[in-house]
């Protein structure tokens, strides 16, 4: 049966990206070799599985080296997005984690009704979760 969306599509607002890429996001050895082989412009911002990395002295950068933001819009953008870390891929996993982030996919029904909410997020990220998360 097809899938009556509810919940809003993300618009880019770029609160998560912002807040995740100044050291809250890792990557796999499965990932890293897959950048190496596909995307090895990646490969310098990775140290021992942590990103985003200084490719100059391996500190943790503040801010996404591919996040940017569209002038005209002021929506922000991901470069990589086709090739992002699961980390990214996965977000958001719970409604808990979107309050606190201030998610602008969330809605005020979706606030006043948590519960379905996590289930319409599950059904609306079926697609971009491993199937231990999108299965239910
Ligand atoms: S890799 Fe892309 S999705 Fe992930 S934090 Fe950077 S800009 Fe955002
Ligand atoms: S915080 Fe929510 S609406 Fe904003 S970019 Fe992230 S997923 Fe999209």
């Amino acid at each position: 049966m097809r899938y009556n969306k509810r919940m809003k599509d993300c618009n880019s607002c770029g609160k998560c990206c912002v807040k995740y890429s100044d050291g809250g996001l890792s990557a796999t050895d499965q990932e890293v070799d897959f950048w190496e082989a596909f995307r090895p412009e990646i490969t310098p911002y990775i140290n021992a599985g942590e990103i985003w990395m200084d490719p100059e002295n391996g500190q943790q950068l503040k801010r996404c080296p591919w996040l940017s933001q569209d002038s005209v819009n002021n929506k922000y953008l991901c470069s990589i997005y086709n090739d992002r870390p699961d980390d990214c891929m996965h977000y958001p996993v719970t409604v808990t984690q979107m309050v606190e982030d201030e998610c602008q996919m969330l809605e005020v029904r979706d606030l006043r009704n948590p519960d379905q909410a996590q289930r319409d997020l599950d059904k609306l990220m079926i697609d971009s979760r491993p199937p231990v998360l999108g299965n239910h």
